[in-house]
């Protein structure tokens, strides 16, 4: 079933999102060659227990980190540890929830570290504005598919593939709610969406073959063929004016650009 949230539970989402942001502005500026990812770790967790949060993924399922931090063609849920070392060149997506409060924030974001090639750097970049096309669909009385199938026509048109095992959520006192938020699919079909709806919205966009494999860690999840890949992920809500607003991005306004 899918929890509509009330604006006083959105306000208290808010301020989860906006304390999520700002921990990630600060992994974000942390980033550079010859960094630990268990050091960047170690530096998300302090920012969120200083402000009497507690990270989501500590202990998820059994996961020993604060932090996903998945290089290259690694796609999601790549474990932190002192001995992986970035190196320039390298991509590295880092994710990242947490709960204030008792709500939920859950929010991604790719960036090169130290200089990378140009192709890299458009998967990136495309990657992201897959996000921001998709959630721009997120409007009262919209389809969810409208979403998924703005993000794929993004990616696709730029020759990248989906990856189709993973999809966003629903989101609030749980980190994984309904609905899912698949990053494919046919404008107009899916559930109707409605306002006071919280949704996690993240593209995982491979540069050549989306097929994946989880490595024998059970966690790091990668591309078959070693294909670099991107992620970007917001929480959202559709507000009251039914339109949608980024919870883990304070103060983002959608531009005319993201409307077409
Ligand atoms: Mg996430
Ligand atoms: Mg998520």
């Amino acid at each position: 079933m899918i929890y509509l949230k009330s604006a006083a539970q959105i306000a208290a989402m808010r301020k989860a999102g906006a304390l999520l942001y700002d921990v990630l502005i600060k992994v974000r500026h942390a980033v550079k060659p010859g960094m630990s990812t268990g050091e960047l770790d170690g530096i998300a967790e302090k920012l969120i227990r200083d402000k009497g949060a507690i990270p989501s993924f500590l202990g998820y399922r059994g996961f020993p980190a604060t932090l996903c931090t998945s290089l290259n063609e690694q796609v999601v849920h790549g474990i932190p540890s002192d001995t992986v070392v970035l190196r320039e060149g390298d991509i590295l997506s880092v994710d990242c929830g947490l709960i204030l409060n008792g709500w939920q924030s859950d929010s991604a974001f790719t960036v090169g570290v130290g200089n990378i090639s140009p192709e890299k750097q458009a998967l990136i970049d495309v990657t992201e504005e897959c996000f921001f096309l998709g959630a721009r669909r997120a409007v009262n009385g919209g389809r969810l598919q409208d979403i998924s199938h703005a993000v794929q026509t993004h990616a696709e048109s730029h020759g990248y593939g989906i990856v189709r095992e993973l999809v966003g959520h629903g989101i609030g006192r749980d980190m994984h709610e309904e609905p899912s938020v698949p990053n494919f699919g046919r404008a107009g079909q899916g559930v109707r969406l409605r306002e006071g709806m919280t949704i996690a919205v993240e593209p995982m966009i491979a540069m050549r073959d989306p097929a994946v494999t989880e490595l024998s860690d059970g966690w790091t999840v990668v591309t078959i063929d070693k294909s670099p890949c991107a992620h970007y992920e917001h929480t959202l809500c559709i507000n009251d004016r039914g339109l949608p607003e980024l919870l883990s991005y304070p103060g983002y306004v959608f531009t005319e650009e993201e409307r077409k």
